[in-house]
């Protein structure tokens, strides 16, 4: 299991398909202002949006983020919406010079509804809508080392030497 999904079954706020806000909506149980539909997919609009136009896209089937989705038509077809919505505001009268696409994996990362979904967030001006801050984590490897971290599954034999001196 990787970190990630430890993390994920960690931070697990112990929700299923039954209460699941989304699944919710795609039942329609609750309303939603749809903006587009199709068997696989389903986008609507963001109840606290960032900017005008942010529109939520949903996979119908609950998959509670993206790593776990293992269906690839699935994937294809919520990444169409995607675009698609993109498109349709990209040629609103809402008129945004940009889109921000952002999916929050854990609640480590800000994912507050556990199914998967990518958020689609018009930009309008700088400083204003979602900010990609960028803070460096506080223990940063040497990007050589993340690299051979990646690409070997090992960490290189000088670093594991100094860590075991430690
Ligand atoms: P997350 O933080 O999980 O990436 O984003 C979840 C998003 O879903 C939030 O932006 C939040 O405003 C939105 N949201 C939560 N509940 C509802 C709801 O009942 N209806 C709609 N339309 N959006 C919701
Ligand atoms: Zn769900």
């Amino acid at each position: 299991m990787g970190i990630v999904d430890k993390m994920n079954n960690l931070s697990s706020d112990g929700s299923t398909h039954d209460d699941c806000i989304f699944c919710k909506i795609v039942k329609k149980e609750i309303p939603a202002r749809i903006i587009d539909e199709n068997e696989y997919a389903m986008a609507f609009l963001d109840v606290n949006p960032i900017s005008n136009g942010h529109v939520v896209v949903i996979p119908k089937k609950h998959y509670s983020n993206l790593m776990v989705c293992d269906n690839d038509e699935i994937l294809y077809e919520t990444m169409k919406m995607v675009r698609h919505v993109a498109k349709i505001l990209d040629a609103s009268k809402l008129q945004p010079w940009g889109f921000n696409y952002l999916s929050n994996q854990g609640e480590m990362a800000g994912q507050a509804v556990r199914h998967w979904h990518v958020h689609v967030i018009p930009k309008y001006m700088k400083g204003e809508g979602f900010q990609f801050s960028s803070i460096p984590s506080k223990d940063m490897e040497d990007l050589d080392d993340v690299y051979e971290i990646l690409k070997t599954g090992k960490a290189k034999q000088a670093k594991m030497e100094e860590k075991a001196k430690k």
